[in-house]
């Protein structure tokens, strides 16, 4: 029986997807980012965009003070014009830290739509 042969690039999971290592449903790409839908989605539309380099989170990103946030943040509306769900409104999620809900440390932006959305969040 063939045995599927995985190379992971590190012991992150998100590193792995951007290097192609783990499968996931890609939707965009970009020179630096990356988005890919959800495996448990929130909302009709639920993509997250990663950036291919490996930052811990947004706080990590910011302080990395490479553009990068403005490339991802482009990618976020990109997804959201390309799902749709521009045009109704759609939300961007960075979940930075445990106590905020993060549980991938490496940085991603939850593109969020396609359904009413309330607020606050939990
Ligand atoms: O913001 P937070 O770190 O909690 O979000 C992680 C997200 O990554 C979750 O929404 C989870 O469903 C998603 N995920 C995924 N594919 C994986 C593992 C987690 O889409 N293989």
């Amino acid at each position: 029986m063939a045995t599927a042969t995985l190379s992971l690039v590190t012991d992150c999971l998100f590193c792995n997807i951007a290097a192609k290592e783990i499968p996931a449903e890609i939707v965009l790409e970009t020179e630096r980012a990356l988005a890919f839908r959800d495996i448990n989605p929130q909302a009709p539309t639920h993509v997250l965009v990663i950036s291919k380099a490996h930052h811990e989170n947004a706080a990590a990103l910011a302080e990395a003070d490479d553009g990068l946030a403005d490339d991802l943040l482009k990618a976020c509306h990109a997804v959201a014009v390309q799902e749709g769900v521009a045009e109704s409104g759609y939300r961007v999620v960075l979940n930075t830290g445990p106590g905020a809900g993060q549980t991938v440390f490496h940085v991603h932006a939850h593109v969020l739509g396609g359904r009413s959305l309330q607020w606050p969040p939990g």
